[in-house]
């Protein structure tokens, strides 16, 4: 089942709940940049840097950024993909907040964590909106050695 959010960003009182709590949560730790992975983490991501105060960096599929890249390629349950950002969007010791609508296998998050570690960015945390824990995705990152949050979970 597909966990949409598209209705809970229609809502203009459950998007401010939302990204409120995030703020909340965020505001006071040490963060450099936000990373957010395409395309719902974009959306979310913004918003939260924004509000506090800080930059915000894309995390992009194969091909679609059009400056110089970095990637990392990861297996999905059928094939690969890949995940690029621009070489010289974060410098080496950025504290990052990566950020994501949902986290299910953990997969996406993992290779993006990877990604930024790869050109020397320091992942403070990695936050989503939803979790779906019985895919397995929190104990993944926290094995990699990140720190984990989401503001809700769904069986
Ligand atoms: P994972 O790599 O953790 O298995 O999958 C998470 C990635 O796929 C995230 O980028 C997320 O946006 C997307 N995704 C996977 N399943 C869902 C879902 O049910 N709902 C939403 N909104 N995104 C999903």
């Amino acid at each position: 089942m597909f966990r949409d959010i598209t209705t809970l960003l229609k809502d203009p009182v459950g998007f401010r709940i939302t990204i409120t709590e995030l703020v909340n949560r965020y505001s006071g730790m040490k963060i450099d940049l936000i990373a957010g992975i395409e395309a719902r983490g974009f959306i979310v991501g913004s918003a939260l840097a924004y509000q506090l105060g800080l930059g915000f960096v894309p995390i992009r599929k194969k091909g679609k950024l059009p400056a110089e890249t970095v990637g990392h390629d990861y297996e999905l349950e059928y094939g690969a993909d890949r995940l690029e950002m621009h070489i010289d969007a974060i410098s080496k010791g950025d504290r990052i907040l990566l950020v994501d609508d949902l986290i299910a296998t953990g997969g996406t998050a993992g290779a993006a964590c990877k990604l930024i570690e790869s050109i020397g960015g320091k992942i403070v945390e990695c936050c989503f909106v939803i979790d779906l824990p019985d895919l397995g995705g929190r104990s993944r990152l926290e094995k990699q050695g990140h720190k984990v949050f989401a503001l809700c979970e769904f069986e």
